[in-house]
């Protein structure tokens, strides 16, 4: 909630005409801003295609007042589908800054937001973007490792996800199951490192919505929350497992996920159990 809000206050900075005084503001206290009415462009997310990247050159196209940069191109993963924002570093001009939150608005724009005490580049200022990799990969790895579990569940009970979290080291699905004993829990964690001893590949594929539609299993969300104006939809299939719609970063196989822990399952009401998984070395 507290994303969205700050996602509609940023974009009504640059949307809203009225918005001439956010962008006087950023002018006295030093900061080069997008005129007001103006739109900015939707940024290339490079994670999309690529979820190894961890560093591009890219050019500021907006700042504002509360530290918070648009590039035309990024590599950092803004908060979303229960996956964390990255972190990492933007450099330019000899300089660093510190980027401490990622976040997507509703125009499709990305916002870096920068530590207080971090330089802040000018519009046209080229930067180059470093994400802070180990925690990335690790979100990647738990990322994955949730779609196994959700795989394993689909198929051997067909239940729907009513939540996904990460939060390094660990992440959490809740399932709509009527039970979910510890007996349970230490089955599902052998049938997942069964899966990552597979070692099957994760591959991102692109299917037109007509045909996504057809396959109600892709929408493993309970409440299905991807807009019917998305098309083509993203689909991530781990081969012979499970495919599901998904906007997040993975790794390329199973087996790079490592041993998986089932840390706790628990009761979060009636059809809704969570189980919280942990990754080992
Ligand atoms: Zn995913």
């Amino acid at each position: 909630m507290k994303v969205s809000l700050m996602s509609l206050k940023k974009s009504a900075l640059y949307l809203n005409p009225r918005a001439g005084t956010m962008v006087d503001m950023a002018a006295k206290a030093g900061i080069a801003a997008a005129a007001a009415g103006s739109t900015i462009r939707e940024t290339d997310l490079l994670y999309v295609s690529d979820a190894y990247r961890r560093q591009s050159d890219a050019e500021v196209v907006a700042v504002d007042v509360e530290h918070g940069v648009v590039l035309d191109r990024t590599a950092f993963f803004p908060t979303g589908g229960g996956q964390p924002h990255d972190t990492g570093q933007l450099t330019f001009a000899g300089t660093r800054a510190t980027v401490v939150d990622v976040s997507k608005d509703e125009a499709g724009v990305v916002w870096h937001t920068l530590s207080p005490e971090s330089p802040i580049p000018a519009v046209g200022t080229h930067v180059r973007g470093l994400v802070d990799w180990e925690r990335r990969y690790l979100v990647m790895r738990l990322h994955t490792a949730q779609h196994i579990m959700n795989g394993i569940v689909w198929r051997d009970f067909g239940a729907h996800v009513t939540g996904a979290r990460i939060i390094p080291p660990e992440a959490r699905l809740d399932f709509e199951l009527d039970a979910m004993s510890q007996g349970l829990g230490r089955a599902l964690e052998e049938a997942i490192n069964e899966v990552v001893h597979q070692d099957l590949p994760v591959r991102a594929v692109w299917l037109p919505r007509l045909e996504a539609d057809r396959d109600p299993s892709l929408m493993r969300l309970k409440a299905n929350l991807i807009p019917r104006s998305i098309d083509p939809l993203r689909v991530i299939d781990i081969v012979g497992l499970d495919r599901q719609a998904d906007g997040g970063t993975h790794v390329g196989a199973t087996g790079e996920v490592g041993h998986v822990r089932v840390v706790r399952t628990e009761s979060k009401g009636k059809a809704n159990k969570r189980v919280r998984i942990a990754l080992e070395g």
